[in-house]
Parts: C-alpha cells; sequence; structure tokens
C-alpha cells in the first residue's frame, strides 16, 4: 500500500469505502486502472491502521508531512475551537490564529524573513512565491533544477524538473531548468553544476527574477548539497540580481533536526515556502515568507495575488498549534538526535545489502537509493519508470516492507525515509529490521 501514486492492495475484500473510492474518486499522479486505495480507519502516534485490521509504522511520514505523527492532540484542539468560535472569515479581515502565526514564522524561520502570505497547499505557496518575485523584480524567469519537485498547478509544475512536468508542457513561459548537485548519480560535481548556473544567468542577461530550489531536495531523492553549495548559490544569485527562493514544504519544521532545510546551511533565502510540517498536515496550508524589503516594495505596488481562503483560520489555528508543539516538545533537537541514530541504522543496512547503493540525507530525512549493479551504479527505477505503468523493484520493496507492517514512500529509485519527529530508536528498530528483509528482494533482483 502506498499514499500517492503507486498502486495499492486492499486485498480480495474490498470494503464499502473503498468500492466507493475506486469508483467515484480520482487518483492522484495515477493510471486510474492502477488505483485500489486501501481503507484507513485512523492512526495513533507513528503507527496508523487499515480496515482489513493491518498497522504499519509510518516511516515516510505519510507524504513527508505528518511531521507531529497521528495523535497531536493540541492541533486538534485548536483546529475544533476555531471551528467553533469562527470557522471563516474573508481574508480582509484579521484574526488572532493568522495574526499570531504570522508572528510565530518570523520568529522560527531564518533572518530577517518576516512577511506571510498565507494558502492551502505547497503548489499555492510556490505560485506566491513566483509571483512575488516576478512583481518585485518586474523580471520574469525562474531557473530551478531538473531534479526537483515544487507542485502540480500549472505555474508550480512548469519549475518542477521530474518527469511529471512533462504531461503538461509547455507549462508557463520563462521557467528555465539546471543541473542539480547529485552527488550518486550523476557524472557532474555538485560544486561544477552551480558554476553551470553561474553561466545560465550570465547568459540569460539581466532577465532572471530567481532561482528556485529545495535547499535538500526531498520526493526526486533526498540530495543533500556539500556544505558550500547552498552560500554560493544565494551569491550568484544576488550577484546577477536575482532572488533566492527556498522552497521547505518537505524539508521544513523540524525534518532535518534544524527548524529549516537552509539553516543546515545557515544560508537565508529572500524568500521561503513551506506547507506539510507547517500545520503536521493536521489542515491544508501553505505559507510564503519574505524579507522586509520584498514586503516594503509591496506597500505602493498593487500586491496582486490571494485566494479565498488565504489564511482561513481553521488551518492557521492548526498553524499555530503545530508551531507550538514543536516548541513545547522539543521536536527539532529530538529529530537531531534520534535522526543520527537513524543514520545509523541505515548504513549498517547499506552494509548488509549489496543493492543498496547509497544511504544519504540529515536528521530524520533520509533516502536509500537502490542499484542492481553497484559498480556501475545502475539504478532499478528510472525516471522513464516514473511516467510509465507498472511497477519497479523499488516498489517491491516498498510493498515487502508494507507486508511487514512499515509504511515506506518512493520515488523514481529511492526509498524515503522521513517519519514523524516524534519517532523513538525502538521504532526506529523496528522499522529498520522490516526494511531489512524487505532489502532482500532487491538483493535478489540484482544483475549477475
Ligand atoms: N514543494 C515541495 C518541495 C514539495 O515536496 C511539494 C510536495 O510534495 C510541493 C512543493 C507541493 O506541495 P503540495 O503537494 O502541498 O501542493
Amino acid at each position: 500500500m502506498t499514499g500517492d501514486d503507486t498502486a495499492t492492495t486492499a486485498g480480495d475484500e474490498r470494503t464499502d469505502v473503498e468500492r466507493l473510492d475506486k469508483e467515484y474518486v480520482f487518483g492522484t499522479w495515477s493510471y486510474q486502472s492502477e488505483v485500489d486505495p486501501t481503507e484507513i480507519v485512523g492512526g495513533e502516534g507513528v503507527r496508523f491502521q487499515d480496515a482489513h485490521g493491518s498497522e504499519w509504522i509510518d516511516f515516510s511520514g505519510q507524504l513527508m508531512c505528518s511531521n507531529l505523527g497521528h495523535s497531536a492532540d493540541g492541533v486538534a484542539d485548536a483546529i475544533a475551537e476555531q471551528a467553533r468560535e469562527g470557522a471563516y472569515f474573508a481574508p480582509g479581515f484579521a484574526t488572532e490564529a493568522r495574526a499570531k502565526l504570522g508572528e510565530k514564522l518570523a520568529e522560527v524561520t531564518p533572518g530577517d524573513l518576516s512577511k506571510t502570505f498565507f494558502s492551502t497547499s505547497g503548489t499555492e505557496a510556490v505560485e506566491a512565491a513566483i509571483k512575488i518575485a516576478r512583481m518585485y523584480t518586474g523580471k520574469q524567469k525562474i531557473i530551478s533544477r531538473y531534479r526537483s519537485y515544487h507542485g502540480a498547478t500549472a505555474g508550480s509544475i512548469s519549475v518542477t524538473g521530474d518527469p511529471r512536468r512533462l504531461a503538461g508542457e509547455p507549462g508557463i513561459p520563462g521557467t528555465i531548468k539546471a543541473p542539480d548537485p547529485y552527488a550518486y548519480g550523476s557524472t557532474l560535481d555538485p560544486m561544477e553544476s552551480l558554476e553551470y548556473i553561474d553561466e545560465m544567468l550570465m547568459l540569460e542577461g539581466d532577465t532572471v527574477a530567481a532561482i528556485l530550489v529545495e535547499p535538500i531536495v526531498g520526493s526526486n531523492g533526498i540530495l543533500v548539497p556539500p556544505e558550500e553549495y547552498l552560500p554560493r548559490l544565494k551569491e550568484i544569485a544576488h550577484e546577477h540580481d536575482a532572488l533566492l527562493i527556498c522552497d521547505e514544504v518537505m524539508a521544513g519544521f523540524g525534518r532535518t533536526g534544524e527548524w529549516f532545510g537552509c539553516d543546515v546551511f545557515d544560508v537565508q533565502p529572500d524568500i521561503m515556502t513551506m506547507a506539510k510540517g507547517l500545520s503536521g498536515a493536521y489542515a491544508p496550508l501553505g505559507a510564503t515568507i519574505v524579507t522586509p524589503e520584498i514586503a516594503d516594495h509591496f506597500e505602493d505596488e498593487l500586491f496582486c495575488h490571494g485566494h479565498t481562503y488565504a489564511g482561513h483560520p481553521v488551518a492557521c489555528a492548526a498553524g499555530l498549534a503545530a508551531v507550538e508543539t514543536y516548541q513545547e516538545e522539543n521536536l527539532i533537537e529530538h529529530a537531531s538526535e534520534v535522526g543520527s541514530y537513524l543514520g545509523d541504522r541505515l548504513e549498517e543496512l547499506a552494509e548488509a545489502h549489496p543493492s543498496v547503493g547509497d544511504t544519504r540525507g540529515v536528521g530524520l530525512f533520509r533516502g536509500i537509493e537502490l542499484t542492481r549493479d553497484p559498480d556501475e551504479r545502475v539504478p532499478f527505477g528510472t525516471r522513464d519508470d516514473k511516467i510509465s505503468k507498472g511497477s519497479t523493484v523499488v516498489d517491491e520493496v516498498a510493498a515487502a516492507a508494507s507486508d511487514g507492517g512499515v509504511y515506506v514512500a518512493n520515488m523514481i529509485n529511492t526509498l524515503i525515509i522521513a517519519p514523524p519527529l516524534t519517532i523513538t530508536e525502538s521504532d526506529i528498530d523496528e522499522a529498520v529490521s522490516v526494511l531489512d528483509d524487505a532489502l532482500e528482494v532487491s538483493d535478489a533482483a540484482m544483475d549477475g
């Protein structure tokens, strides 16, 4: 079973919910003939259960978003309270939840980032970032990278580099892709890829509004750049009068053992996008925060953007309670500590299994990349597989883990480990022992 775009196994007997869902609801990012969703009935802590009596350790925090696990009562209470007090007021009114969350984000985000536009998803947060960068600079082009995911709508899929963008191309004009810092799978040295971006900016003249990157690439394989990469990227952007936008939708809110991915490199972007962990996935909430300089620009320029649900009070109440929970329960520090332990345990898997080509990551944001030939680093899953029917060996490993009681997301050639920040060392031991068995599947499928 999985949470997004792979077929799921509901067993021979579908429940009523599964039958209705299959008939009336689109599965995301999928050939609909392959969609077979499992009915989930609940979750508690780092575990969740289906209607057939199975239970899983949530080793990917669903779509790398359930940072608080499945029983953050403080967030649930804040949602219920806000819904009773006043579920919705138009964005033109101020609400306590929105104002206080704005203040809180200015506190926890790096440097002087201070003014936030609220939306309802990561996609919308990225759309807002693109529009703000264009309005602020008066320039149109956005440079992003190939191994990236930034969202599903017209603009955000256009800046996305992974193969899912291909069906929607040409997308919006003015987007350009650059290479990535992918040390394991690319022949280009990560730091050389930066100089390529420098050259691109020079060749594009003064037409580039912003460079948009995930500080640590998430769904496209947990790519951690060298320490000097992000500081140099910011320098390059500013040398060419372009902004640096960091997309923190997946890396943000403690996942890396720091508040944000860019904190790992001590870099403050000009614009930052957030969603997922912002509310711990308890409510749909996105946010785009900018520097005072960018904010001031709109004092006398039209801020030409908005949604009915911009700053929805219930979602903001969830966000405020979620950020308070990270703080009160010291979850960022916990993620850092338990994240090192996770890293060590994944290293052991790499030593035990020849089909594990690479393990990498920071904190509780880690990937296991598989290979059918470690010498040549030949992947089991390719970028083409991402948009083809059928399953890969990587999917089969995830399915074996699922059979053993561990839910783990995978993308292209990498298993993505991003559990709730509340996970303990003993939960990690349990999940790693299941992965240990599941990786026999890829070991057996290796060449030679
Ligand atoms: N940006 C990044 C880095 C993401 O990982 C995602 C989703 O996975 C998005 C943007 C889009 O967020 P959403 O799915 O909430 O629209």
